[in-house]
């Protein structure tokens, strides 16, 4: 398979790709029944994206190159240090055939905040764009045509120097890869059951909550499997005090009687992109959006008194989902009403519409990638 690019060409952003062509790139056919159900997660695209950090010579070394392993020092200090952080965004396929995605400049923002957090190297802005150009530009075929289909892009930077002193790597790379991602709900969205989890937290006052690292979700695959054991597809966390913290890869926000909505502030919640977008649409429709500390108790006393009628999570892979029902060891919260729900439906609705071009973007989160 031959791919229309030339070596070596300087990019908007000033760098030098080098581009390798994957000499066993999956066929058409083989790539259109990926396509047919990709799932989420399974299968990635024939190239992958890289770049180089070192302390003396910056950011360099810019390549496509045909996906596959990563030769790693088993040393390499991500290994044992787990200094990492990551990002997560999609490529919609828009109506006339265009890739576009959403507001990638806030999760370029975000990794160099990340990073900065994990005493990693912060990637330039423009590097983060090109790099999205530059997988779309090789494996544009990739991103699913079918409804609420997209191509999930996964952008990560980790410490790969050999080195088991504890201390900032001074080497490390930033990788982009790219699968193919499903429908998250193929028979249309269902309200979730929520676990409450008392006995772990996954971030507390200080620590690394508000970065996208692994180690976040490397604490959190135990509470979600007890999640799982009670019934429930996710888990809530909690901060001190009994404060709303968020899920283990998605935001909260409740819904009060009056349209209010409100959801968590703390500095250990990752500030979701999804959320901020989703509260900025509310608001635009004239609901009142109220970003403070909640705590438990105020969301138990609020569902009975029935000032709150419901409540939803958001984040880029599922987007919107209302919660039917929080599960906590000795009581439950259950929020049945429609309300709550026909409104985080037609939030969702009003955002993938911008996401897939089918509604007007009046606040300029789209950028188009392949061209
Ligand atoms: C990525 C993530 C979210 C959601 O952020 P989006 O930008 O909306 O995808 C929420 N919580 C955690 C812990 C995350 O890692």
């Amino acid at each position: 398979m031959t791919i229309d690019l030339p070596l070596q060409a300087p990019s908007a952003a000033g760098l030098a790709w080098n581009v390798t062509p994957n000499a066993e790139a999956r066929s058409e056919a083989e790539r259109e029944a990926i396509l047919a159900d990709p799932g989420f997660g399974n299968h990635f695209t024939d190239h992958m994206v890289d770049l180089c950090w070192s302390e003396k010579g910056g950011w360099h070394r810019p390549r496509v190159s045909p996906y596959g392993p990563i030769e790693l020092d088993p040393a390499a200090a991500v290994l044992h240090y787990a200094q990492e952080v990551f990002e997560g965004l999609k490529a919609y396929r828009h109506a006339d055939g265009s890739i576009h995605t959403f507001r990638p400049y806030e999760n370029a923002a975000r990794l160099q905040r990340s990073a900065h957090r994990l005493a990693l190297p912060e990637l330039p802005v423009e590097y983060f764009i090109d790099s999205l150009r530059q997988l779309v530009a090789v494996d544009g075929a990739w991103v699913p045509t079918a409804d609420e289909t997209s191509l999930y892009l996964r952008p990560f930077m980790f410490a790969k120097e050999a080195f088991l002193g504890v201390r900032p790597a001074k080497k490390v790379a930033y990788y982009l890869i790219a699968s193919p991602a499903g429908a998250y709900f193929p028979g249309g969205v269902e309200p979730v059951n929520i676990w409450l989890s008392t006995q772990y937290a996954r971030a507390g006052r200080g620590g690394t909550g508000a970065a996208k690292t692994g180690g976040n979700y490397a604490s959190s695959l135990l509470p979600q499997a007890e999640a799982y054991e009670k019934g429930c597809q996710q888990v809530l966390f909690l901060n001190e005090g009994d404060r709303l913290e968020e899920l283990g890869g998605m935001n909260v926000v409740l819904v009060r009687k009056d349209g209010t909505l409100v959801t968590p502030e703390s500095d250990s919640i990752l500030e979701g992109i999804t959320l901020a977008s989703i509260l900025r649409l509310a608001a635009d429709r004239g609901h009142q959006v109220e970003q403070r500390p909640v705590t438990l108790t105020e969301w138990r006393e609020g569902a009975a008194s029935g000032d709150i009628v419901g409540a939803f999570a958001c984040g880029t892979a599922a987007v919107v989902v209302p919660i039917g029902r929080l599960l906590a060891e000795d009581f439950e919260i259950v929020h049945s009403g429609p309300a709550a729900q026909e409104l985080a439906l037609s939030l969702r609705a009003e955002l993938t519409g911008i996401q897939y071009g089918r509604v007007e973007d009046r606040h300029g989160w789209m950028l188009r990638l392949d061209a």
